[in-house]
């Protein structure tokens, strides 16, 4: 199996696919394991590298995932092919801020557009099962977060903004707590106040 992942992740360093790094996807699969989440959403597919992970941890894992790039949708089919996996993962093609998605989530993995944080959280978390997780990455946007005022681009700056907006949301939601780790690219691991 892992000879398989490394072709996934060779095929997304030629491509420049923003995969998620090695630990964080280590730390998701614990995750998976010692809280027995069964079914993830997640939000970002790419070329289903995350999904395809998250699904070996165990045969009883399903994941449900959103994607709009019809280049990556149709790279993720083909992956998710060769893992033998088109029974458990399920891509759902479009937007994720307009496809309609249904059923009750142990984990919800949000890894789309950073400027769209909020609006995924808001639309998604009702989804979550009372001891669910929402797991977020990228949270360090690459290190970049913390010389927001040293960024020349202005797209660049605008995205950290929204980033920023994200976790002080977070911070402040008092219907969840979160804690921020600095774990791959910063991961918010966001569970339910009781
Ligand atoms: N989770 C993947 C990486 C996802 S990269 C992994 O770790 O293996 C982010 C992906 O989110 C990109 O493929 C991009 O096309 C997709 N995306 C960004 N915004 C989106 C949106 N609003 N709806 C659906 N997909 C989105
Ligand atoms: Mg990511």
């Amino acid at each position: 199996m892992s000879i398989m992942f490394s072709e996934l992740e060779k095929y997304a360093k030629e491509n420049k696919v923003p995969i998620i790094l090695p630990d964080g996807i280590e730390y998701i699969e614990n995750y998976i394991k010692e809280n027995n989440v069964k079914n993830i959403l997640e939000i970002g597919t790419a070329i289903a590298y995350s999904a395809i992970r998250m699904c070996s941890v165990s045969d009883d894992v399903k994941v449900t995932t959103i994607e709009r790039n019809p280049e990556m949708i149709s790279k993720a089919k083909e992956n998710i092919h060769k893992f033998n996996m088109e029974d458990r993962i399920t891509i759902i093609e479009g937007d994720a801020l307009e496809v309609e998605v249904t059923g009750n989530y142990d984990m919800i993995f949000i890894d789309a557009a950073k400027s769209q944080y909020i609006k995924f959280f808001e639309k998604y978390t009702p989804l979550l099962n009372k001891d669910g997780v929402v797991i977020t990455d990228n949270l360090n946007f690459h290190g970049l977060r913390e010389n927001i005022d040293n960024i020349e681009s202005k797209n660049l700056r605008s995205m950290m903004k929204k980033l920023n907006d994200y976790i002080e949301y977070l911070k402040n939601n008092q219907s969840f707590k979160t804690t921020f780790l600095d774990i791959g690219d910063g991961l918010g691991i966001t569970k339910r106040n009781d």
